[in-house]
């Protein structure tokens, strides 16, 4: 388990982790999600006792990183794949790895097998690719057979079998109990992979819930309406509270609506004798919830310009 407290990095003038808390439970893979920039690595380096926090604490099994007494043991994290010296061999990275924290030099051996890397285990760090790099780094995360795991954009950069190896890693190893925290900024891979999200922008929190839960609470927000007279059931809806914008999609003319229900929509409509041809809850993807809960949140300028915005008092719900 692992719960962040109102915690804060500044470095200077920048925020980059913004009163932020969570918590992250054993069994499940949880993606901490979040555009580039937003703090993930900031925050899983604080988790790891790699930084400071200016305010707040992050707790791993209620103790502070430098308070465990075997740090190895509890927590493994991949941050960075390419840390190895690059002159040393695979094995021989595990083997002083091992050796500085006290742990059997038998378990390099397992977990050179358990990331396929056994038929390299000789060859200079230095040479491997990318994928094979970040089967080096997931092998020094295992090395303690750590209850709680941290990967930093672990799938940037891999081909797709190296994504698929990745996400039934991290399936498996939330399989057998433990706590497993993945950031990423790619939203398709995480809805394949977590079933649990924090997600952030600019530091601070913008939704902790399930993915399920998390795609549904966005695209579960604006209605598909199309009417032959649209015009004035657009005046209708706007003066009961909606916000009505053209459908940017490709289909026939049509209007999205949020802030009123499906029935308040099909009630006004009646009510002023205005025909519907469609009346339907729009199912976005997970990237199209991602854009509209964190559309204020993305640090680079995306210049968009889709005219949504995040509403502060529902954070999770309403786009305006
Ligand atoms: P993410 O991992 O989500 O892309 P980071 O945690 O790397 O985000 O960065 C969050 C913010 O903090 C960014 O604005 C980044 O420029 C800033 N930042 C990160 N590390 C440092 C540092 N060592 N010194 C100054 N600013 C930093
Ligand atoms: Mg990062």
């Amino acid at each position: 388990m692992i719960e962040a407290s109102d915690l804060t990095k500044r470095y200077g003038p920048t925020v980059a982790v913004d009163d932020l808390s969570f918590v992250v439970k054993p069994g499940r893979v949880t993606g901490f999600l979040g555009p580039n920039g937003a703090g993930k690595s900031t925050t899983m380096r604080m988790i790891l006792g790699l930084d400071r926090p200016t305010g707040g604490q992050v707790l791993i099994d209620g103790r502070r990183y430098g308070e465990l007494e075997h740090p190895l043991r509890t927590v493994g994290a991949l941050l960075d794949a390419r840390w190895a010296h690059p002159n040393r061999s695979a094995r021989s990275h595990l083997r002083w790895l091992a050796r500085s924290n006290q742990l059997p030099r038998s378990r390099v051996d397992e977990v050179l097998d358990l990331v396929g890397l056994s038929s390299v285990a000789d060859k200079r760090a230095g040479g491997f690719s990318l994928g094979m790099s970040q089967r080096l780094g997931i092998a020094g995360a295992l090395l303690g057979d750590p209850q709680v795991l941290l990967f930093d954009e672990p799938v940037n950069g891999l081909d797709p079998e190296g994504i698929l190896w990745i996400r039934q890693l991290m399936q498996g190893l939330a399989a057998e109990g433990r706590t497993v925290l993945v950031s990423s900024h790619l939203l398709s891979e995480m809805a394949l992979t977590a079933s649990d999200l924090v997600v952030i922008g600019r530091g601070r929190l913008i939704a902790q819930a399930s993915t399920a839960e998390f795609v549904d609470a966005a695209a579960g927000q604006s209605i598909l309406v199309r009417s032959p007279r649209s015009d004035r059931l657009s005046v209708l809806l706007t003066a009961n509270g909606a916000s009505v914008v053209a459908d940017p999609g490709d289909g026939p003319p049509a209007l999205l609506v949020t802030g009123v229900t499906a029935e308040q929509i099909g009630d006004t409509a009646a009510a002023n004798g205005i025909a519907l041809h469609e009346l339907s809850p729009r199912r976005g993807s997970l990237e199209e919830a991602f854009m509209q809960i964190t559309g204020d949140d993305v640090e680079y300028a995306s210049g968009s310009g889709n005219g949504r915005h995040r509403n502060e008092n529902n954070p999770v719900g309403a786009t305006s």
